[in-house]
């Protein structure tokens, strides 16, 4: 797993326990599943001169702990006990400010093509590992970015099978790396 530290983040509040999963989807330019600009959105050094439609990412500080590519390759951006940017202004269960108990994670997608078997297996791999670091993690408090902040935001969306998904998770053995 690589690790890409980004600038956008900061401390999680005293004695917040990591409960949750946050999945998202996320193309830069929409529809190219090239992870370069992500990253340079992620390390704060997007060039705004390489495509128009990044003009309104001036200024934008975002990041997610970990981006998993159409590979299903992974890079860290954010170590796990920070608070990553990725959720915004988001609520679960009634509870505010996802981000502050949250784990964030990015796949390379959109809302047209079905995500790749190697992201199933690896966001699950990944998923796994954080369970077993964050206890209080559960199947159940794995969640879409459309789900805690459902007038703003679209992703994962249609494309990710969340059946796929959990069965995935089930199917995890062998847990060889562990993130930062
Ligand atoms: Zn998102």
């Amino acid at each position: 797993m690589r690790f890409m530290p980004s600038p956008h983040y900061n401390e999680r509040p005293n004695d917040m326990s990591i409960d949750m999963i946050v999945l998202h989807a996320i193309s830069l330019p929409a529809g190219e599943f090239d992870m370069k600009y992500v990253e340079q959105l992620f390390l704060g050094s997007l060039d705004m001169a390489a495509h128009p439609c990044f003009h309104d990412l001036q200024g934008v500080q975002v990041s997610a702990h970990f981006v998993v590519d159409r590979q299903g390759d992974v890079t860290q951006f954010v170590a796990c006990d920070k608070r990553a940017w990725h959720a915004g202004s988001s609520s679960w269960q009634g509870r505010e400010n996802c981000n502050d108990y949250a784990m964030g994670i990015e796949m390379i997608g959109d809302e047209l093509r079905p995500f790749t078997a190697k992201q199933y297996k690896e966001t699950a791999r990944l998923c796994r590992a954080l369970m077993l670091r964050y206890p209080d993690i559960t199947i159940e408090r794995m969640v879409g970015h459309q789900d805690i902040a459902p007038m703003r935001k679209w992703d994962p969306g249609k494309q990710w099978d969340w059946q796929h998904f959990h069965r995935s998770l089930a199917h995890i053995r062998n847990l060889t790396s562990s993130p930062t």
